[in-house]
């Protein structure tokens, strides 16, 4: 359950109407309100059931650590049982407010290059945690501009991922329109699926990084379980029922997958889409150092050629501008200690 069907039923068990629920998330999502109680316009009998239920605190997940650079804020959220994770707010030039979160303390994949790869998996978070990262960043006055699980974790491996969904998009919560929503996967298959019949309009953004399953196995294990074509198959299956953008991340890994070989290998992949050629973008994304160091960036001019070789085969392509390096910030680099 969460915490906000818990309100729901401590409204419904005290016998009050069905308003002061209405109210309880206004106190929250419009007036920013941080403990239970400040909501003033209850019933103190009402303050006193919740606080008892859900803590002093709106979000129950605290934030300890802050780490500020220009344009990117992470925040460390630390878990009563120890367990920890990071989200990151990025703020760009235009005053957009983008949101990166995380959807597992650790990760199970073991990809290569990936930091929180290099953690294991510790715990799935819950969808009260999954949202209290949001809700964190909505207290302090940010406006959820778009929010993206590229933080720790995968989060099609994590069920409560779906329960967040519902939480985030519901116009009484969070509000946010699926659109505004991508949700970064590994290749679960069976995940995408379900995120074609339940949030058709949520982006999906699927890890590819490399165009040939004996080398994608090499840098991530979970290959052997759905190989790119079963992911692609799954991701095809999603364009056609809805119509919809989907994007191919591909981190650029000098001396691996950065060759003019793989550029081609690519194109190759994709045709065999042909159909739904139109709606794969790729992203090219350049690789934040690991703290395994297992791997080298590639160069800015490599990037740019290897972009080139896409577009002239008529590919949509972009490379990804970066922030939050500067502190362990970017994509991959998310790695925490647990106590
Ligand atoms: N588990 C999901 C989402 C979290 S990772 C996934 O893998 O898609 C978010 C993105 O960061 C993924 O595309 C991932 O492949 C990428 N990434 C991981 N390590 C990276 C690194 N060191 N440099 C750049 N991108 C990295
Ligand atoms: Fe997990 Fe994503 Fe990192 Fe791979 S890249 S280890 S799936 S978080």
């Amino acid at each position: 359950m969460t915490k906000y069907e818990v309100m729901r039923r401590i409204v419904n068990d005290l016998g009050y109407p069905e308003y002061r629920f209405g109210q309880i998330t206004d106190a929250i999502f419009k007036q920013k309100a941080r403990r239970y109680e400040d909501m003033t316009q209850l019933p103190a009998s009402l303050r006193n059931a919740l606080k008892a239920e859900l803590g002093e605190y709106t979000v129950g997940f605290t934030a300890v650590t802050h780490d500020l650079s220009k344009q990117t804020q992470k925040v460390l959220f630390r878990a009563p049982d120890g367990y920890a994770v990071e989200a990151v707010a990025l703020e760009y030039k235009k005053g957009w407010h983008s949101f990166c979160v995380s959807s597992q303390c650790g990760c199970a994949c073991g990809c290569k290059f990936c930091a929180t790869g290099g953690m294991g998996f510790k715990r799935n978070l819950s969808a009260d945690e999954i949202t209290d990262q949001l809700l964190t960043f909505l207290l302090e006055g940010k406006t959820l501009d778009s929010v993206s699980f590229m933080g720790m974790g995968e989060p099609l491996l994590n069920p409560e991922i779906f329960t967040a969904l519902r939480v985030l998009i519901d116009p009484q919560l969070f509000g946010l329109s699926q659109r505004r929503l991508t949700v970064s996967t590994v290749g679960i298959a069976t995940g995408i699926k379900r995120m074609t019949a339940e949030f058709p309009n949520v982006n999906i953004a699927f890890s590819l990084h490399a165009p040939t399953d004996d080398l994608r196995r090499t840098i991530m294990p979970v290959n052997d379980k759905y190989d790119i074509a079963d992911v692609l198959g799954a991701l095809d299956g999603h364009i056609a029922a809805t119509n919809r953008r989907v994007f191919l991340a591909y981190v650029m890994l000098r001396g691996v997958n950065d060759g003019d070989a793989q550029a081609r290998a690519l194109i190759d992949l994709i045709d065999k889409h042909k159909r739904y050629k139109r709606l794969y973008h790729i992203d090219l994304i350049p690789y934040n150092r690991a703290p395994a160091e297992l791997f080298v960036a590639s160069d800015r001019r490599r990037i740019i050629k290897f972009r080139n070789i896409l577009e002239r085969a008529g590919l949509s392509v972009s490379v990804r501008t970066q922030f939050g390096s500067d502190i362990n910030a970017a994509c991959g680099q998310l790695a925490v200690t647990s106590t």
